[in-house]
């Protein structure tokens, strides 16, 4: 991309707020860390790509701050603290308008995270945006997917269906306008500090991406386990709420996608403690079911199983890949 490229890199490494355990930031073939005594680390990565992940015409602010967001609670979910990242944009051109207004929703996102950018790549190209993103967890602490044991109480730590809602709002497909789910959309908010106080408390956790079916049904997968979940019981936006009463489809909040909750079994005797953590960090999370024996997702409404038709969000799931 030329000049213009390395003008965008020194405007990037301009707001960096470098951390004490970084050897060598931006600027090198490479970044050069050290890995906190007594750590793992964490590493996830994540696109957005325009027509997919996001329509055209997204406030770039917006998409700034979802696109690390979406890294920070993958961080989350294994009850990881964020440390490093990297930022791979590939942009069509450089409009500084567009440039400065997705800057800043990520920077100020990353600022409230303490998460340092070390690197990055910048190509010309259909819009599309990669972070990768690295934090640490003592040795051993990690929230896994695959330790959900029989007995354990299903947690969420809030409302569901809220960027389903906020996505056919944007798609002009209902009436019903609500900004809390336009935010829940557009402006998700990473669980990073509820991951990190669920170590040593959760057996199993994993963040809700493509929607509650598809990632409970990660964790029974992973652990060998079922569940049964009461959807009565799970929290919802009054504005999603009147969604699924108007469209007769209770399934949405848990097929829908995008609400970066984070979902955890703990055992029944942590109950207490997990409740006062949730109001301590101000969220509307509740127990919503328990893991059982007889594998599969049992979901109940009223007592009475609900037959499912859906499923969660998949790529691919029209082609022969
Ligand atoms: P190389 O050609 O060796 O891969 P680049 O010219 O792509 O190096 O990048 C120069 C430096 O700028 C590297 O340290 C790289 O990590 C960093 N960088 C490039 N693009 C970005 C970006 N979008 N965000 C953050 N850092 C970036
Ligand atoms: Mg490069």
């Amino acid at each position: 991309m030329g000049q213009g490229e390395f003008d965008l890199i020194r405007r990037i490494a301009a707001k960096v707020s470098p951390r004490q355990e970084t050897r060598l930031g931006i600027g090198d073939d490479c970044a050069l860390v050290q890995i906190p005594q007594g750590h793992e680390l964490a590493i996830t990565v994540d696109t957005m790509v325009e027509g997919t992940h996001f329509l055209k015409g997204t406030n770039p602010r917006h998409l700034g701050h979802k696109l690390l967001a979406v890294n920070l609670s993958d961080l989350a979910a294994m009850g990881a603290e964020p440390l490093w990242c990297t930022l791979a944009l590939t942009l069509p051109d450089l409009d500084p308008i567009w440039i400065e207004a997705f800057l800043e929703g990520f920077f100020n996102l990353a600022k409230s995270h303490h998460i340092e950018v070390i690197g990055g790549d910048t190509t010309q190209g259909p819009r599309a945006m990669t972070v990768q993103a690295l934090g640490k967890i003592p040795i051993g602490e990690a929230l896994r997917r695959s330790h959900a044991k029989v007995g354990d109480l299903i947690y969420i730590s809030g409302p569901l269906g809220g960027a389903g809602l906020g996505l056919r709002m944007r798609q002009n497909l209902t009436t019903i306008q609500d900004k809390a789910a336009i935010d829940a959309l557009e402006c998700p908010t990473p669980r990073t500090a509820l991951g990190q106080a669920l170590r040593g408390i959760a057996h199993a956790c994993i963040d809700i991406s493509d929607g509650l079916l598809a990632d409970l049904g990660h964790i029974l997968n992973s652990s060998e386990v079922g569940a049964t979940i009461d959807i009565e019981a799970i929290p919802l936006l009054t504005s999603v709420r009147s969604y699924c009463a108007a469209t007769g489809d209770m399934e949405f909040p848990l097929t829908s996608g995008d609400d970066y909750e984070l979902c955890f079994t703990v055992p029944s005797d942590q109950r207490g403690r997990v409740d006062s953590l949730l109001k301590q960090h101000q969220l509307e999370g509740r127990v919503i079911g328990e893991i059982v024996k007889n594998k599969g997702l049992h979901v109940l409404q009223g007592g009475r199983p609900l037959l499912l038709k859906g499923k969660g969000y998949e790529h691919f799931k029209n082609s022969t890949t």
